[in-house]
């Protein structure tokens, strides 16, 4: 248990500077109603927080909103088009990277926003959530003609500087161990990271630790097994009513007004 004594300490230290840090709760690859997206929501609201729901525009269907009606604090992002990948053989798996056409990517995600807002309307947020958290270069301008503003990937933020009007909301402890039998992540190695992440924040000379880089953490729902679920009920028992933790929603933390709610 050295990680999660690790983690009070650090989170001690936050509180006793009266600081909070700003964390948010990602989920992708969301495409329908399910006993697994029942139990994600249910989890949220007994934590009593927000959650940044991404779906699959091409797949997403209209019972999708169903289970979200009783759940105010859930934002639908724009998870891609179709979460297809279109890299080249051999090259690691994206939907929106360099090599397509700017113009078939610019396309793909304009579609994405049109199709999840009519379909569920202003609880759609405009945040961009490219698949496999891989996007070209040139991505982020052609966000910001598609109508985005915000985009959220994985780790650190590239060096390369937003475009004007476009935000970045990263996540960065991811709870699946994708390339070790797809099951939770070691928790001591994953508490390892939420701590150093907490130490950067709270150390970081130039910045106020209150308005720091929000810590993202991220789920998929539809392929988490015991474990996974067992590793975020813990992670959420400690961290969700933290006085040294705020959980602020999405659409606040990109500056946009929060998902109100209400499909049209
Ligand atoms: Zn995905």
């Amino acid at each position: 248990m050295t990680g999660w004594r690790a983690l009070d300490a650090e989170l001690a230290r936050w509180a006793e500077a009266g600081w909070r840090c700003p964390l948010w709760l990602r989920d992708d690859d969301a495409v329908a109603a399910s006993p697994e997206l029942e139990r994600l929501l249910a989890l949220c609201a007994s934590a009593g927080i927000p959650l940044g729901l991404a779906a699959i525009p091409a797949d997403a269907t209209p019972s999708l909103a169903e289970p979200l009606s009783a759940h105010r604090d859930v934002a639908i992002l724009v998870h891609g088009w179709a979460h297809s990948n279109h890299a080249a053989p051999g090259e690691k798996k994206a939907e929106f990277g360099a090599g397509r056409p700017a113009e078939a990517r610019r396309a793909d995600a304009a579609r994405g926003l049109d199709r999840l807002r009519g379909l569920f309307g202003d609880r759609v947020l405009p945040l961009f959530v490219p698949p496999w958290n891989r996007l070209g270069r040139d991505m982020p301008a052609l966000l910001v003609e598609a109508g985005y503003g915000a985009v959220s990937g994985f780790g650190p933020r590239p060096a390369v500087e937003a475009p004007p009007g476009l935000r970045w909301l990263n996540t960065h402890i991811d709870l699946i161990d994708w390339h070790g039998g797809r099951s939770a992540v070691d928790s001591e190695a994953l508490l390892g990271r939420l701590c150093r992440a907490l130490a950067e924040r709270r150390e970081a000379p130039a910045d106020d630790p209150p308005g720091a880089e929000p810590i993202g953490l991220l789920t998929h729902h539809r392929v988490h097994d015991a474990a996974i679920w067992r590793l975020l009920e813990a992670l959420l028992d400690r961290l969700a009513g933290h006085p040294a933790a705020a959980w602020p929603a999405p659409g606040s933390l990109i500056g946009l007004a929060p998902a109100t709610g209400h499909a049209p």
